[in-house]
């Protein structure tokens, strides 16, 4: 499990492996994404809190990468963090995000992207819940929930 140290070093040094890499033109993302996805992933955007689709929504399954389809978080590290966007507490795996410094709007905050396509996902804070005490502030444009399949044994 991840702890903000891990993250701080992430930024500070060097991201953790891919376990692939996916990179497209611009033309390609706008393609690719509506315009809220790439106002969001491509350019850094923020979606509106509340307004978005998995504010509030807790059903279980995994999130995967919009731009690339990578998975990044389990719905079982989601949870309820008033803060009008998705939050979890851990990523599905250590190398499916990097962390980038980001001072913008006169914050210092730590930006979060996909690791196979660097899409801007949101940002990652130190106020999470114990043990860990990670927050990741997901932007839903970024993300897609996926059912698990059934297990039919
Ligand atoms: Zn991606």
């Amino acid at each position: 499990m991840l702890r903000w140290i891990d993250v701080l070093k992430f930024a500070k040094y060097s991201n953790p492996e891919p376990r692939e890499r996916e990179e497209k033109t611009d033309e390609e993302w706008q393609q690719k994404l509506t315009p809220e996805q790439y106002n969001v992933m491509r350019q850094k955007g923020t979606e509106s809190p509340y307004r978005n689709a998995y504010c509030r929504s807790y059903e279980p399954g995994i999130y995967t990468c919009v731009g690339c389809g990578t998975l990044l978080f389990n719905a079982t590290e989601k949870y309820h963090a008033i803060s009008g966007w998705p939050s979890f507490t851990q990523p599905s795996t250590k190398g499916a995000i990097k962390y980038m410094f980001d001072d913008s709007h006169n914050m210092q905050r730590i930006e979060v992207q996909c690791n196979t396509c660097d899409s801007h996902l949101g940002h990652v804070f130190n106020d999470g819940p114990v043990p860990h005490g990670l927050r990741y502030c997901i932007n839903s444009a970024s993300i897609q929930r996926v059912d698990l399949e059934n297990d039919h044994e």
